[in-house]
């Protein structure tokens, strides 16, 4: 059997080893924790995420993996379906189009604006997300619906995002249809499933646990720094962020480079735990706080006792300089000018100084350039930073990447 080594061990590198663990004799190397972003605090009586807080039932691998490591997944409550944006007030997000219609979220003015869509020329070529909204549904909806949509999920800003990296599909319509509206309407009719967020009884590292259990292969606790540490194995795959495959490859000079040019955002998240706190829901996104979201986690899963703040991102990058005490202040007095809640009980805070990969203008054009070069120098890379940001992203890219080379290997 071919030696088979993978660098990082989060969700990445551990379900690439679980498709080919009968293909190969594998060996993980993970220089800190099982899981990476993935990984659950437990502190006094509370369950903690240090990153991802859950996926979308919408992606078929992920819920397989599941089936097939013995794990049932939990689906928020019927309160995840509340979501809220502060704009100087809070504002519940309409998710039905009468609603919208009703509701004070944009001016009447930017609601037409919207509509317009229907007959705005298509473009297929790379731009901003800033760019896309902005020509298809105006300047308030992208500052009103996507700069806390951008801040929610890649912790960056339409301005700094690709929309053909970031939102792929959403593109594809684009051009396909026209328009989106008139995408969605034709592919509704076809009965495209959507997700709904699901996590685990306790947390996300309860899945990484199960899916250690089910995997054959040598697992090594050791920062690899040097690709020669690995000569003894036939192929080598890295699923690390990109300045550390970076750093690891930094002998092949011309990938390295290709590889440091993706930067991360930093993020912190900060838990608090309160007598009292409003609204009942999933969560706020914000417009031009340094806090990017407050997540409601007690009210949405079980056996979570606490609400985490997402401050930093794109938006407040000087983040990754302050220290602890000093974050944990402004994410206090965020949430209290937020919700009026004061006086938490409990805190507890994670920063991650290097923590989403941005999708910058150029991403997919980058990301072809590092894959021809890894190629010619006979290296495998994955991970969240390519080819998709989500966990559900990762477990589907290892999958596909397991069938080419078992393919190979055949
Ligand atoms: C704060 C935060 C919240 C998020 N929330 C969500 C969410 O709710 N839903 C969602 O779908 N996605 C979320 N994401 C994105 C999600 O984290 C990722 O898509 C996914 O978990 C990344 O997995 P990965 O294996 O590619 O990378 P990582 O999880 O970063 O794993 C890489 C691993 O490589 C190891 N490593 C690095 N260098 C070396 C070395 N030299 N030698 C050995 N090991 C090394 C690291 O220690 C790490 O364990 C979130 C991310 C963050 C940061």
């Amino acid at each position: 059997m071919q030696k088979l080594a993978i660098v990082g061990g989060g969700i990445s590198g551990l379900s690439l080893a679980y498709y080919l663990q009968n293909d190969f004799d594998i060996t993980i190397f993970e220089k800190e924790k099982w899981g990476g972003k993935a990984y659950t605090q437990k502190v006094n009586n509370y369950l903690l995420e240090e990153g991802v807080n859950g996926f979308l039932s919408n992606s078929p691998k992920t819920l397989e993996l599941c089936e097939k490591i013995g794990i049932k997944p939990i689906k928020a409550n019927e309160n995840a379906k509340k979501r809220f944006i502060y704009d100087n007030k809070l504002i519940q997000i309409p998710t039905k189009p009468l609603d919208f219609l009703k509701s004070d979220i944009m001016s009447f003015r930017g609601k037409l604006r919207i509509l317009k869509e229907f007959f705005v020329k298509p473009k297929c070529d790379e731009e901003s997300v800033e760019e896309f909204a902005n020509r298809r549904f105006g300047r308030e909806f992208t500052k009103k619906m996507m700069i806390p949509m951008l801040a929610g999920i890649y912790a960056s800003t339409p301005k700094k995002t690709s929309m053909n990296a970031a939102f792929p599909k959403l593109k594809k319509i684009e051009c396909e249809y026209g328009s989106l509206f008139k995408g969605m309407i034709k592919l509704k009719r076809g009965g495209q499933p959507s997700g709904e967020l699901h996590s685990f009884e306790w947390g996300m590292s309860e899945f990484i646990e199960k899916l250690k259990q089910n995997i054959k292969a040598n697992f090594v606790k050791k920062e690899i720094k040097d690709i020669d540490e690995l000569k003894d194995f036939d192929k080598v795959v890295i699923a690390t962020p990109t300045y550390e495959a970076a750093n690891i490859l930094k002998k092949y000079n011309k990938l390295s480079n290709l590889l440091s040019k993706i930067e991360y955002n930093p993020v912190a998240i900060v838990g608090f735990d309160y007598d009292t706190i409003k609204p009942v829901g999933f969560g706020i996104l914000t417009i031009k706080e340094k806090s990017l979201g407050i997540l409601m986690d007690k009210y949405i899963f079980p056996n979570r006792n606490a609400i985490r703040v997402m401050l930093g991102g794109a938006r407040y990058p000087e983040i990754r300089d302050l220290d602890e005490d000093k974050i944990i202040e402004i994410a206090k007095k965020d949430v209290e000018k937020i919700t009026g809640a004061k006086n938490p009980k409990f805190s507890w805070i994670k920063l991650h100084k290097k923590a989403i990969p941005n999708y910058s203008l150029g991403h997919n054009e980058l990301v072809e350039n590092i894959f021809q070069e890894a190629q010619k120098v006979g290296i495998i890379l994955t991970g969240n930073a390519y080819r998709g940001v989500s966990f559900n992203d990762c477990i589907k890219n290892s999958y596909e990447l397991a069938k080419k080379l078992k393919d190979k290997n055949a």
